[in-house]
This record gives C-alpha cells, sequence and structure tokens, in this order.
C-alpha cells in the first residue's frame, strides 16, 4: 500500500453517515431527508451545503468532536495515511453552541487518541468563512492568534469564493501570520485564475486549495510553478461539484507536467462518495499514475506540511 497524507479535509466535512447515524440517535434528530442507504443524498451545491449543515449540527460538545476527530484519524490511518491536516472553523463552534476552546480542546483530543493507537500524524487549520465577510474572517484570524495551540498550526480561508475579493482580506491573514501561522487559502475552485493570482498577492499563501482553475492561464501556471505554489487538490470534489465534467478534463496531469507541486486530498469524503484512498486510486486510474508518482505527491504534502522540521523528518523518514 503507497503511504499517503492529505492536507486539504475540513473536520465537519469528514464526518461519515455511520458516525451521524449515532449522533443522531443521541440527539433524537431525524436524517432521513440526507441519509438513504447509508449515503449522502443531495443534487446540487445548494442542498449539499444544507446536508453538510444539518450533520454538522450534530456535533454539540467537547466530546462530539474528540470522537469526530478520531474517527476520521483512525480511519485514514487504516487507507493508508500517516498524515492529516484539517480545516476547523470556531464559527462552526459557536454556531453548534460550544466554546472554540472545548472545540479545539476537543478535537486535539480525538487526534491524541488517533495518534496513540495508530501513529498518524495530524495537524489543525483553523479557517475563516469568506461569505462571513472580511470582518468575519478577521474575527477567526484574531481569535486563534489569541489562543495558540501546539496543534493548529496554519490559517486558511473556506467558504463561498464567489463573495468578495481577496485583497478585502489581507489584514485577517497577516494576523493570522503575525502570530506564526502558515498559510493556505481556497481558490481556483469556483472562480478561475484571477482568483488563484488575487489570492497569491494579496494573501501570499505557500499552498492553495483547490487552484485547478489556474489551468485557465498559462501564466499563472508558471508562476505557480516557479515558486513552488503546492496544491492541495481534490479531484472527486471537483467532479461531484462539477467543476470539471469529468476525469478526462481534469487538470492535475496537466498541472504536474507543467512542474506545478501537486497533492491528493479528499475535501469532505462522504459528502464527495470518495475517501483518500479512492483519490489515489483516482489517480492511479484516470491520471495513469503509477506507485512511485502517488508516492511523489505524499512526499509533497509532507514536504508541504504545517509542522516543525523534527515532525517532517521524521514523517518523510517513514515514507522510506
Ligand atoms: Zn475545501
Amino acid at each position: 500500500m503507497v503511504a499517503k497524507a492529505e492536507i486539504h479535509c475540513h473536520i465537519e466535512g469528514a464526518a461519515g453517515p455511520a458516525l451521524v447515524r449515532t449522533q443522531a440517535e443521541k440527539y433524537g434528530a431525524d436524517i432521513s431527508v440526507i441519509i438513504r442507504d447509508d449515503a449522502y443524498v443531495w443534487s446540487d451545491f445548494t442542498t449539499f451545503l444544507q446536508c453538510y449543515d444539518i450533520a454538522s449540527r450534530l456535533f454539540r460538545s467537547q466530546e462530539d468532536y474528540a470522537l469526530l476527530a478520531e474517527t476520521y484519524l483512525r480511519d485514514l490511518a487504516a487507507q493508508g495515511a500517516i498524515y492529516s491536516e484539517f480545516f476547523i472553523s470556531t464559527d462552526h463552534a459557536i454556531s453548534a453552541g460550544l466554546t472554540p476552546e472545548a472545540y479545539v480542546d476537543g478535537l486535539a483530543e480525538g487526534m491524541l487518541r488517533a495518534r496513540a493507537a495508530t501513529g498518524i500524524e495530524a495537524r489543525m487549520i483553523a479557517t475563516g468563512l469568506r461569505h462571513e465577510g472580511p470582518q468575519g474572517v478577521e474575527r477567526a484570524a484574531r481569535w486563534i492568534a489569541d489562543h495558540p495551540h501546539p496543534l493548529v498550526t496554519g490559517f486558511g480561508m473556506a467558504g463561498d469564493e464567489r463573495m468578495h475579493e481577496p485583497k478585502d482580506f489581507a489584514r485577517a491573514f497577516d494576523i493570522a501570520r503575525d502570530a506564526g501561522l502558515a498559510i493556505t487559502v481556497h481558490a481556483g475552485e469556483l472562480c478561475g485564475a484571477d482568483s488563484v493570482r488575487g489570492a497569491l498577492d494579496h494573501l501570499r499563501p505557500s499552498r492553495i486549495g483547490h487552484g485547478v482553475r489556474a489551468i485557465e492561464d498559462p501564466a499563472l501556471v508558471e508562476r505557480l510553478a516557479r515558486d513552488e505554489i503546492v496544491l492541495e487538490v481534490c479531484p472527486g470534489s471537483n467532479i461531484a461539484l462539477g467543476v470539471f465534467a469529468s476525469y478526462d478534463a481534469h487538470p492535475l496531469p496537466r498541472l504536474r507536467d507543467a512542474g506545478v507541486r501537486v497533492t491528493l486530498s479528499s475535501d469532505d469524503p462522504p459528502f464527495f462518495h470518495t475517501s483518500l484512498a479512492q483519490e489515489y486510486e483516482t489517480a492511479r486510474r484516470h491520471f495513469g499514475m503509477d506507485d512511485a508518482a502517488l508516492l511523489d505527491m505524499t512526499r509533497t504534502s509532507i514536504e508541504a506540511a504545517f509542522v516543525d522540521e523534527e515532525t517532517r523528518d521524521t514523517l518523510l523518514a517513514r515514507l522510506g
């Protein structure tokens, strides 16, 4: 089995139907509209968000989040992963009625349990939600800057890419950077090359979440390769959301051939009916990548991981 790593997964989006069913029983909630035959059911971006929302509202306590992180990471380790970096959102915690402290502590507890059981290493990336606007993202950045945690090592922005301009968020990212957090940002998924360029110019990330629509602009592709910006590519997510019509049309192989540093991740795996192992299988089957090429992407993920150098060396050594 090829050693795997993932650096782009939203923790609430990693909750599988089985776990969500357990949570629904715990809180007496009806989930028949979102889960059928042990799979999530949705039909477009709006119903996907509704489905996601109903599922994530079933995580309400510190222990719920510990269980969520532990379940996700144990499952990932069973797929051959040695490392995971996942997005957290203190805004989600607050809307679940939990303090951000209890949310982060719960997730950290689950990470430690999973590491004790399987050896999987993990870190969290705090995020602001773009559709909450510059003030909302700044609030998220400031909270994490004021509450440092050893397992929260990055800051990013998720949410609806079609809203606001990257430059509107420069201040939030400066706050995070000044607090010593590494930077990634979602761009080039729902919007095109301009969105990626704006993110690079104004937010100065070392990685881009998705970034795949950079392919629309050859000069931008060249810039990504030259500046060694790492793309967190999630092919299954892109296909599920219709960013590309088919795997044949997916630009990962072309980006890689152009010298861009690409990696593989699963984004919101059960919602897109995928898993990290399935993403690696997709790359093998649809992009013609062999074991060496797949391991190369894992290595890129570890090289780009938001960890201290000692942890990075330990992880790289595990790749052989
Ligand atoms: Zn994402």
